[in-house]
This record gives structure tokens, sequence and C-alpha cells, in this order.
């Protein structure tokens, strides 16, 4: 896309609106019709998105913000800058996404410990939508709001509904190595509520009223660059079709480690979802020999992530759910991300399980 992109950003240096220049508003429209959201509203990265979101529901002190213990950082760290408290969950083994059965008991916990329990915030972890039925009606039971953090799932789908629509609100990431990355950071919200948009805007522009110098509210700089919506804009045209080339990608490595079931596990898709496959994961006890045996063949891999936020440093003494985390805790221990993009050969594909399983 070399010719297009280039073409494109050299539009917005010559018109030189830097800052919600034309391509923001076109591109918030194309990602809305794509996904079918009502709504879009961009913001300069990911971990923005989840704080205006956060923001806008008016979430802080006192507030228990139930997510996955088994996440990038973002989703924590969202929360706790603004004062809230991030709640730790269990993931299933399957899905890798927060299990809807620990929940009821986490908000009992959470309002034992004098917290309000307010806002459950799914991760469709390695590109691959939660159980949003589930997830919904747990939410509306207890009266949460329900965030999809979809930073590594636009483009995938549950049932008939694109992701992006799922959850009351859904925020995205277009860091480069998101499914569908930029140039640099940027991010969007998707929610089907006219005024939960109009707030997220004010919210994203020093919480802005009539203008930018009439501030009715505490927000944000959170803006996306023009010349990344630019670039956003012509990757947007292929992006269907690369997704369909990730999932050819993930078909042929099933096919290939499916023989090897006894040395890893393949991840799984569960009936009436689709993963935008963001990455592949695998799990197995022989993990970092595995890993090893990969960087001596000169194939990169990573674990995302090694370890549980429970456990992180920074963020150690906010609550765990009565349950526990064992399935995190084990997860950290034996997943490895091989290569996934769409544009992966065959024969690359080949050298690659011939490294994982040969070693
Ligand atoms: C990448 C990521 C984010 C943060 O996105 P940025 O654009 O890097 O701020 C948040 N949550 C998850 C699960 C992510 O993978």
């Amino acid at each position: 896309m070399g010719d297009s992109i280039d073409t494109a950003m050299r539009r917005v240096v010559d018109h030189g609106h830097f800052i919600l220049g034309p391509e923001v508003g076109l591109l918030e429209q194309k990602l809305a019709q794509f996904c079918g959201a009502d709504h879009t509203v961009s913001c300069g990265n990911g971990t923005d998105a989840i704080s205006l979101v956060l923001m806008a529901e008016n979430i802080g002190p006192g507030d228990a913000v139930f997510m996955p213990a088994f996440t990038f950082v973002a989703t924590a760290e969202a929360a706790a800058q603004l004062g809230a408290t991030p709640y730790f969950i269990d993931v299933n083994a399957d899905d890798f996404a927060i299990n809807p059965d620990h929940i009821d008991g986490a908000v009992s916990d959470a309002r034992s410990r004098g917290l309000r329990p307010r806002a459950i915030i799914a991760v469709d972890l390695f590109g691959l939508p939660a159980d949003y039925a589930r997830l919904t009606a747990t939410a509306s039971h207890h009266g949460l709001v329900l965030v999809a953090d979809a930073a590594q799932s636009f483009g995938g789908r549950y049932q008939n509904h694109m992701v992006g629509s799922l959850a009351d609100y859904t925020t995205t990431s277009f860091f480069p190595s998101k499914p569908l990355g930029c140039y640099g950071d940027g991010g969007a919200i998707f929610t089907n509520a006219a005024p939960r948009a109009d707030l997220l805007r004010s919210l994203r522009f020093h919480g802005k009223g009539q203008d930018k110098y009439d501030n009715i509210r505490i927000g944000m700089n959170s803006r996306l660059d023009t010349i990344q919506a630019a670039i956003l804009l012509e990757k947007l045209t292929i992006f269907a079709d690369e997704l369909e080339l990730r999932e050819t990608v993930a078909a042929r490595y099933d096919a290939l480690l499916r023989p090897h079931a006894g040395k890893v596990i393949r991840p799984v898709v569960p009936a009436g979802r689709r993963s935008a496959w963001a990455l592949y994961t695998l799990r197995s006890p022989e993990r970092d020999a595995i890993r090893n045996a990969c960087q001596a063949a000169g194939i990169p891999t990573n674990v995302y992530y090694p370890i549980p936020l429970n456990r992180q440093t920074g963020y150690r003494n906010y609550p765990v759910s009565p349950a526990g985390v064992p399935v995190s805790e084990q997860l950290a221990m034996e997943v490895i991300s091989i290569p996934m993009h769409p544009y992966l050969t065959e024969e690359d594909q080949a050298r690659i399980v011939q490294a994982i399983v040969g070693h």
C-alpha cells in the first residue's frame, strides 16, 4: 500500500489540518459503517479510549471495575489512573476471556470491601471476542456498565454482530501491531448512544462545550492525528481482505499443528465467533523449550503475558476475586505467540511449525 499511503499523508501535509482534519471525521464514519456501531469517537490511543469511557461514566474513587487478570496492563491502568479500583477476575482456559461465572462472587466481595461495583471491562484477548451474550446478561443483572476492550479484536465477530456493537462501549487501538494498525498511536470508541458519543467528544477535547475555550467539564487531550486517520482510511480499504487472509493463515497453522496435539494446545474459536487473529497463541508446558528452539531457528515469538496483573508490582494491592486466578497463573507459564500476519506464506508456516514440534 506504500504509494497510496504516501499520497494520503502528503495530502494532509498539504492541507495542514493536522488536528481533527477532515480525514478524522471521514474515518469515524467508515469505522462505524464497518463494524455496525452507530457512533465512533476516535482518540489518541487504546488506553485513552478506556479512560474516556470510564470518565464518561463518572467512574472514580470508591468504584470497582471488574476485569480479567490475564490482559495487557492498559486495561487496569485506565481504571487506576482515575482513582477507581481495578478488580481482577480469572479467565477461561478456552477463550482466554474473563470468566462470567466468577462475576457474582466478585460483586459481593467488592461490596463487602466497601466498593461500589460499576463496570466490567471484558478483553477480547488475541483477537477473539469474549462471550458477550453471557456478559451482557451478567452486567445488566448487576447494573454494571459493560465495556469491551477490543484493542486486539477489531474486525472480529460474535454471532451476527461485528466487534464494536457488542457492549455499551467498545474501545480499540490502532497501535502498529494491532490488526488495524497506524503509523504511531491511535484509538477509537464505539457506542450506539448519541449522548454518550457527544460526551466522549467533549472529554477527548479538554471537556469542551460550545468551543475549545468553553470548558464545561474536566476532560483530557486525546485526539487521533489527521495523518494517522489518513493512513487508516487507506488501510481500511483492504482490512476485510486482510481479515480473511489472517483466517487462512490460522487455518493452516491449525492443520499443521493438529498432529502434534500432545505437544501444543492450539487456540479454539467457539462456535458463532470469529477472531481477528491479532495473535496466534499456543499453550504448552514446554513453552520455554519451544521459545528457545524458535529463537535458534531465527523465528520471533513472544509471551503475552508473562505476569498476571494481580502480581504486577504496580498493581498487586488491588483486589482479586474469591475464586482466585489459577487459570491466569497457568496461562502466564504456558502461552507462546508465534508469527501471525496476513501475508505469512505456507513455506514460512511450515518452517515455523517444524521448529516448534521438532526441537
Ligand atoms: C494494546 C492494548 C491496549 C492499549 O492500546 P494502546 O493503543 O497501546 O494504548 C489496551 N488493551 C489491550 C488488551 C491491548 O492489547
